[in-house]
């Protein structure tokens, strides 16, 4: 889906100045304000998509990105998922708060805010993988060291389920909210309770095991299921793995990071392996048949008489299938035309006897002549 352009979101001119951004942000987001539109899933994505309109162009520093390079400009593109997805109604309150103080008063603000729930840490670990794990996806079992939830009290850290008592500051919102008089008129402002931390109760019995946190570190086993084509740097997330969350809250994800072995005769392209393949001065002249390395084994090749120095041969499909499954990659075989260091008498002699044949003049063809240029096309 392509985004909206954020003017029209709010429905103002490209010109409106700061005030009038405000003004129709507060009467978009009141319009579409999911209090107001109970289970309306469109109403909330319009409530975001005004919150990230907002968030852009109330910001001039944003907004003048925005409005040179659009969307890209300001890191749309890069988020993936993008503002709205990864901004929940609770950020978009504490974030605009001042925006809604004034118009909100006191009921609707109160009813809004959500008890606080924990989100555990996400947790990072780096797996190492060689070619054949690469090409053809991996399970690999990893043994981690995290916080889990704590099985007496199931992760609420409370000794039994009636160990609570409601906060008595934030009369269990979890959040406190303050009226200031300012020379617009009364300013309310809402930030989390302090005594609870947000969660709007506290423990009155707290369990033994976890001293209250809900949660305890442990090892865990956890399997990693590793797509085909993956390289060295990329990141995967594997939801929910993280570190559990304290007092029943959300485990964090964990994210993998991908390290690649070195193969000691295969060389990575992107999708493509190259191998660097040695032959003698006699295979690239008489012509041979020849082994070289591929992820799983070995494939035979045929050296054509008269095989020069620099000729590449593609392997069709012997390299690495592509992450995004858009075909496989190829093997490259850079034949590389061995010159002797050391000779005998009997084999300098042979060789001199040579010098002057016609046969043994240099005399490349047009496509020989370009080695240079077809390394040129095989790396970029
Ligand atoms: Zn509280
Ligand atoms: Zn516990």
């Amino acid at each position: 889906m392509s985004k909206r352009d954020y003017y029209e979101i709010l429905e103002i001119e490209r010109n409106a100045n700061e005030n009038e951004i405000k003004k129709a942000y507060r009467k978009m987001a009141i319009k579409h304000h999911p209090d107001k539109n109970p289970d309306d899933k469109s109403a909330e994505e319009k409530f975001k998509e005004a919150a990230e309109a907002y968030e852009v162009l109330s910001n001039p520093d944003k907004r003048a990105r925005y409005d040179r390079y659009g969307h890209a400009g300001i890191g749309g593109a890069a988020s993936g998922g993008g503002f709205g997805g990864s901004m929940s109604m609770d950020d978009i309150f504490s974030q605009f708060g001042d925006v809604f103080g004034g118009a909100f008063g006191g009921g609707f603000g109160g009813q809004r805010q959500r008890r606080r729930v924990n989100k555990g840490a996400n947790l990072r670990v780096k797996v190492r993988l060689n070619l054949k794990d690469i090409a053809n996806g991996a399970e690999k079992k990893i043994k981690v060291n995290k916080y889990v939830s704590c099985k007496p009290c199931d992760g609420s850290g409370a000794d039994s389920g009636s160990s609570y008592s409601t906060c008595s500051t934030c009369n269990g919102s979890g959040h406190i909210t303050q009226i200031t008089n300012t020379f617009l008129g009364q300013m309310q402002t809402s930030s989390t309770c302090p005594s609870c931390g947000g969660e709007g109760r506290m423990i009155t019995k707290k369990c033994t095991h976890c001293q209250g946190n809900g949660v305890v570190r442990d090892e865990e086993i956890i399997p990693l299921n590793i797509p085909a084509g993956v390289a060295e740097g990329m990141q995967l997330s594997v939801s929910g793995k993280g570190n559990a969350g304290a007092r029943g809250g959300i485990p964090g994800d964990l994210i993998v990071l991908i390290e690649e072995e070195k193969h000691p005769e295969l060389e990575r392209d992107g999708d493509n392996l190259i191998h660097n393949l040695f032959i003698s001065f006699p295979q690239a002249a008489l012509g041979d048949q020849v082994e070289v390395p591929t992820i799983d084994g070995k494939a035979r090749m045929k050296i054509q008489p008269g095989t020069q120095s620099g000729k590449v041969f593609r392997l069709k499909g012997k390299g690495l299938p592509n992450v995004n499954s858009y075909g496989t990659g190829d093997l490259l075989v850079n034949v590389n035309v061995w010159t002797p260091k050391n000779l005998s008498k009997e084999e300098s002699k042979i060789l001199g006897d040579f010098t002057h044949s016609e046969n043994f003049k240099p005399n490349p063809s047009a496509s020989e002549k370009s080695y240079f240029e077809r390394m040129k096309d095989f790396f970029h």
